[in-house]
């Protein structure tokens, strides 16, 4: 029987869609353009997959320490569930915006579908400053945002995780407070947990360690040995320091780090371990790190090495700072670290970019393997869930790879085009119900 709806229906017309356009949306809508043209998706389907599925605003009323009430504004955005329950972490930063949100949601989607996962894609924010919050303040407010939206989250809904400025901690408030209310302990109801609350063996180093395979994999592809390159990281946090201590383990010299305090350079590679440590002391920054030379964040980007990792946060790389990139290889361990003037300048000038959607993809297939051992209630070793994550890794790189080679574009597209025709070929099965 011919499926109702046809995906590749081609046609000239295409509805422009009534969205705001402004980036880090615009970002990710850029890309996704260009992939629904290779992909000659019809304007019906175009059209659905452009827009967030639901959006959900709340006004979370938090008791202070002062005893005043003050409310923080939150965000749960489901993108897309048309491949399974939605997935995606909650951010808490004072410059979140609804329309950062709906961009990393959409960065899910694409992301889960492309590393063959049976997740949608959504992302959680909470505007708030969680450096001037107290551990009480902070408590409250998770478990306020999660009993707000205790009917969107559930194992086989939507599966919240951490993100910048969210951690272990806040995920076990989540779990606590959405089982409260559901009368029974639903830890397959959030990932990123405490490995003591049924979190997954090495999903702290995941992320990190998928950057670290896709560059292994990319440097493979421009014919470079890891004994042989030099290596800076952007950020020094959860990614960033994962990714720069395996890449030293694989033989990597990681000349550069940076935090939101600065640059550290070294040209003979840096001494990772005791950085991490001087870290730790100082409650996570490198301020005032003194083995190495200060460099700054621009100086970084642009220094003289064969691999890049941006593993801080968006639109670090535009269009002028690439210009003066000199590296072979940029692994994007952060979401959206390039802005998508600079893409065709990197293009040009021959740097490999590995995605983000493909580059910092192992967190969320970690973040599966949890579900999968929680709703198992079987648990497995850290070194069965890095042999499935580097697996999955270097099947989605070499799809990837061969994608761009079949379409001649960039990774960053390729992604893109795996990314959204998983997602389209599954809505055709599945129909729209219109
Ligand atoms: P984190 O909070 O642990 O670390 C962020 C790091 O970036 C910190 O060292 C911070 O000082 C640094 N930083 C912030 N602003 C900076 C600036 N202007 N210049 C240089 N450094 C700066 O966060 P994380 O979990 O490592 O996430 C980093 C990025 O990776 C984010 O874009 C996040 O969305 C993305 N990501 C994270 C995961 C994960 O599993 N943690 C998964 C996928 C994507």
């Amino acid at each position: 029987m011919p499926f109702k709806f046809d995906v590749y229906e081609r046609s000239a017309y295409r509805e422009p869609a009534p969205i705001d356009r402004d980036s880090p949306f615009q970002s990710m809508m850029e890309r996704f353009d260009v992939a629904a043209e290779i992909l000659e998706l019809s304007p019906g389907f175009y059209e659905y997959l452009c827009r967030p599925a639901r959006m959900h605003v709340t006004s979370i009323p938090v008791e202070m320490d002062s005893g005043r009430v003050k409310v923080f504004e939150g965000y749960r955005v489901i993108h897309n569930d048309v491949l399974g329950p939605s997935k995606g972490g909650i951010r808490f930063a004072p410059d979140v915006t609804l329309n950062e949100v709906k961009a990393l949601a959409g960065w899910m989607t694409w992301k889960c579908s492309l590393v063959d996962l049976p997740f949608g894609g959504a992302k959680g924010g909470v505007v708030c400053d969680p450096n001037e919050m107290s551990p009480g303040e902070l408590e409250r407010l998770t478990r306020r945002y999660t009993a707000d939206l205790f009917d969107v989250f559930g194992p086989n809904k939507d599966i919240p995780a951490p993100d910048m400025n969210t951690n272990e901690q806040i995920m076990a408030w989540v779990l606590d407070t959405y089982s409260m209310h559901a009368r029974k302990t639903e830890n397959a109801v959030v990932t990123g947990k405490p490995v003591g609350l049924g979190g997954s063996e090495g999903r702290r180093q995941a992320t990190g360690r998928g950057v670290m395979t896709v560059t292994l994999a990319a440097l493979e592809r421009v014919g470079l040995a890891p004994s042989e390159c030099t290596v800076a990281v952007q950020g020094f946090g959860n990614v960033g320091a994962t990714a720069a201590a395996l890449l030293a383990e694989q033989g990597c010299s990681v000349v550069a780090v940076s935090d939101v305090t600065g640059g550290y350079y070294n040209e003979n590679g840096l001494n990772l371990s005791e950085m991490r440590a001087h870290a730790e002391r100082t409650g996570g920054t490198l301020e005032g790190y003194e083995a190495a030379q200060p460099l700054t964040n621009e100086d970084l980007l642009t220094l003289d090495v064969d691999v890049l990792v941006p593993a801080a946060k968006e639109d670090q790389i535009d269009r002028s700072v690439a210009e003066d990139v000199t590296a072979r290889i940029i692994a994007e361990g952060a979401n959206g670290p390039t802005h998508p003037a600079a893409d065709a300048v990197l293009q040009n000038k021959g740097v490999l970019v590995v995605p983000d959607i493909l580059a910092n993809a192992g967190g969320v297939t970690a973040s599966y393997f949890e579900w999968v051992q929680n709703r198992q209630g079987f648990f497995w070793t850290e070194e069965e869930v890095n042999r499935r994550l580097d697996r999955m890794m270097e099947t989605a790189f070499d799809k990837v790879y061969a994608t761009a080679e079949e379409y001649d574009v960039s990774l960053r597209i390729a992604a893109y085009v795996v990314g959204v025709r998983r997602v389209a070929e599954a809505l055709r099965m599945r129909g729209i119900y219109a």
